[in-house]
């Protein structure tokens, strides 16, 4: 090997690759094959001393893949037929398992490099980068290195477990034997053989039969805890003693690789800054299997150097990172499945088609057709949990949107039943138990006394709302308008992080008159069952002239706050309230108020309070079953003019909810 020529710090190499294990020795191979390391410096940081990569690499591929990606020379054995014991002995059609060895890979870029200009250091990289306009600088065991390009591939770190991710491990522990008689069937590789004993995990073992009496097998373990050497050692003796004959050990293979479902946590240095291997995700989580990957994203980074192009690698299909997720979940939560799940896959699907599927090659009705043959009730509960879960990390101004495109679907269709019944469903599951919390907002009760002052209290403040109703329906209604008006804006404000004040109660007044100015037929309606409404006759006086322009006003406000405020939300909100003037009046008016308002209440609640939703319902059952019973005596019974009196109770409930819920607010944002 040439000695490094470069020890100045100030001299700027053109690549440096940080690790030299299996992604970055396939790309270095690549980018000398095509001549680009002529005339250039290469740096190398890896901390390892020992330089040669033991493991044992597999992948499938057809014979002319494995030409294009360079690998023909270090392909060392390859396998057409692939054995499930017990289950199959297939042909894998054009493709074959293939095999190389660690060392030869290791070897062949020793190789490769003794024929370039490389600085060695053997440390890790410290700190962040700088960069600069013509190059980076990082430091390395008290060394400065500067360069231009820079291949990194440390192992990832992964961000916080959401709910629907997992995190388990593929420890493997296996030994490369000789045999005293020919017991291996070199024209077949066992895949996974799962007739050893479980653990509470997922275990099989894997066989790679070089010669008629020398294989490599291994055990592997897909679970939460890793395979110590001694587990591992029993289960292989035994395992290895049913062949009938002695053996010797010639070689033992020892490793772990994370199976974890969760987000990589890599930052970003820019487009010379590029992430290679484990660290790049080119390491299927489910499987394991990264170097087919590896080898091909070799290939692209090299094809992006030649052309001076930016490399662009392709975005992995969300719905194989849900599929991976599903394993991983029934994986982790049902350990002892994992046998059942993969023999039945391996019984019910082609090994071939399996192969293509585990290298996301499949067409969505290939996936349909393999999942239709795996245990249905298993897969279907993992999917729903996942699916649950990705829409609670959706924006809950996603829901209100969504639900608005579709009732006008529905309504289209005269299915518009469906969306009532999910309206009422929402409003009896947070609508109305989101106001049902209000005496845990007051932090003080401690006693069933406490609880009766606040209930009795709480109905006061209702009802002194309903005497101002008595005495002037018109002064009840604008105040009831004015401080929903308040309330509605508070807590979209809330929501978004938008300070309050003058302009979340100007939002609550734009959004108030979006849904109702846009209604105005049925908003008379309404109001002209409320007994001695007065300003209801001013509603009928309106010219269509002036409509219209309330209605520019309005939205025009809206657009102005949200330009204000620099708020998507608020333009969202905007956009589906108009979208809603297609709907009827309550109908607008429930989705906005059950799938936003409520929902964003429910989520400060949960925060605020530090309780879980199956808690915080427990806490509003009875307030939610005695609000309930009210408002359907009043809807039931109430007779002739139900909505308007339906309304008048729904003000008076409100208002102490309003102060409620204010008081809440300013008690969570001072802390
Ligand atoms: C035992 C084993 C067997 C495997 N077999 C297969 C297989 O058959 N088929 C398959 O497709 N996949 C297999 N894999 C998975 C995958 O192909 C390998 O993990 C592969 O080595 C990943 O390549 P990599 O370059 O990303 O990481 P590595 O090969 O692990 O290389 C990373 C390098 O970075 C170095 N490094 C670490 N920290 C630093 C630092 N701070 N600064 C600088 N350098 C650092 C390390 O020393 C290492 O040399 C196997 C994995 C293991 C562990």
């Amino acid at each position: 090997m040439k000695q490094p020529t470069l020890a100045s710090s100030t001299s700027v190499y053109d690549f440096l690759f940080i690790g030299l294990g299996a992604a970055n020795s396939l790309l270095i191979l690549s980018l000398y094959k095509n001549g680009l390391f002529d005339g250039k410096t290469i740096a190398i940081i890896e901390p390892s001393r020992k330089l040669t990569d033991e493991k044992t690499f597999c992948f499938w591929s057809t014979k002319e893949e494995v030409v294009a990606l360079n690998l023909d020379e270090l392909v060392s054995n390859s396998w057409k037929l692939i054995e499930i014991p017990g289950i199959t002995k297939e042909n894998i059609n054009s493709l074959h398992y293939h095999h190389v060895k660690g060392p030869d890979l290791t070897n062949k870029t020793k190789e490769v490099l003794s024929q370039c200009e490389v600085n060695y250091f053997q440390s890790t990289l410290d700190h962040t980068p700088t960069l600069s306009s013509n190059y980076i600088e990082v430091t390395t065991g008290g060394s400065v290195v500067r360069c231009r390009k820079v291949f990194d591939s440390r192992p990832p770190t992964f961000s916080k477990l959401q709910k629907s991710q997992s995190s388990l491990y593929q420890s493997f522990y296996g030994w490369k034997i000789k045999t005293d008689q020919p017991v291996f069937d070199t024209s077949s590789m066992v895949l996974m053989d799962f007739n050893i004993p479980q653990h509470d995990a997922t275990q099989f073992v894997y066989v790679l039969p070089f010669e008629s009496d020398t294989a490599l097998v291994e055990l592997t373990r897909f679970g939460k805890e890793i395979l110590t050497k001694e587990e591992a050692q029993t289960i292989l003796q035994e395992h290895v003693g049913q062949l009938g004959t002695t053996f010797e050990k010639l070689e033992e293979e020892v490793g772990v690789i994370p199976m974890h479902s969760g987000t990589l946590e890599v930052a970003d240095y820019g487009d010379n800054w590029i992430p290679t291997g484990a660290r790049a995700n080119l390491l299927k989580c489910s499987t394991g299997y990264a170097f087919h990957n590896m080898a091909e994203d070799a290939i692209l980074q090299t094809k992006a150097l030649k052309n001076n192009q930016k490399p662009v690698r392709e975005t992995k299909k969300s719905r194989f990172a849900f599929y991976d997720r599903l394993l991983l979940k029934i994986l982790s939560n049902t350990p002892l499945q994992g046998k059942r799940v993969f023999e039945t896959l391996f019984k019910k699907v082609p090994v071939s088609t399996v192969l293509k599927f585990l290298r996301e090659k499949t067409t969505p009705s290939e996936e349909v057709f393999i999942f239709s043959k795996l245990p249905l009730k298993l897969f279907l509960t993992a999917a729903s949990k996942d699916i649950y879960h990705q829409i609670s990390r959706l924006p809950i101004l996603t829901l209100p949107f969504v639900f608005t495109t579709v009732a006008i679907l529905l309504s289209f269709l005269q299915l518009e039943f469906i969306a009532w019944g999910v309206l009422a469903i929402g409003f009896l599951s947070v609508g109305l138990a989101h106001g049902a919390l209000d005496h845990l907002t007051s932090r003080k009760i401690k006693s069933t006394k406490q609880l009766i002052s606040f209930v009795l209290s709480y109905l006061l403040k209702g009802a002194l709302f309903g005497i101002v109703w008595w005495f002037s329906s018109d002064v009840a209604l604008v105040l009831f308008l004015l401080y929903s008006a308040w309330h509605f804006g508070q807590a979209d404000f809330k929501e978004w992080n938008l300070k309050q004040g003058w302009q979340s109660f100007l939002w609550g007044v734009i959004l108030l008159t979006a849904i109702l100015f846009f209604h105005v037929e049925e908003l008379s309606g309404i109001l002209m069952q409320i007994p001695n409404l007065s300003s209801v006759d001013l509603l009928h006086q309106i010219p269509s002239s002036e409509l219209i322009l309330i209605q520019v006003l309005t939205v025009s406000s809206g657009l102005i706050l949200a330009r204000l405020n620099r708020s998507t939300n608020l333009l969202i909100t905007l956009i589906y309230l108009l979208m809603a003037s297609q709907l009827s009046l309550l109908m607008a008016f429930g989705i906005y108020f059950v799938l936003q308002h409520s929902m964003n209440g429910w989520k400060h609640l949960s925060l605020g309070l530090n309780k879980q939703t199956s808690v915080m319902w427990k806490n509003a059952l009875p307030f939610t079953v005695g609000g309930a019973g009210i408002l359907i005596y009043f809807l039931l019974f109430a007779g002739e003019n139900h909505i308007g009196l339906f309304f008048i109770l729904l003000s008076c409930l409100s208002l102490p909810h309003v102060f409620s819920m204010h008081h809440f607010y300013q008690l969570t944002s001072s802390k």
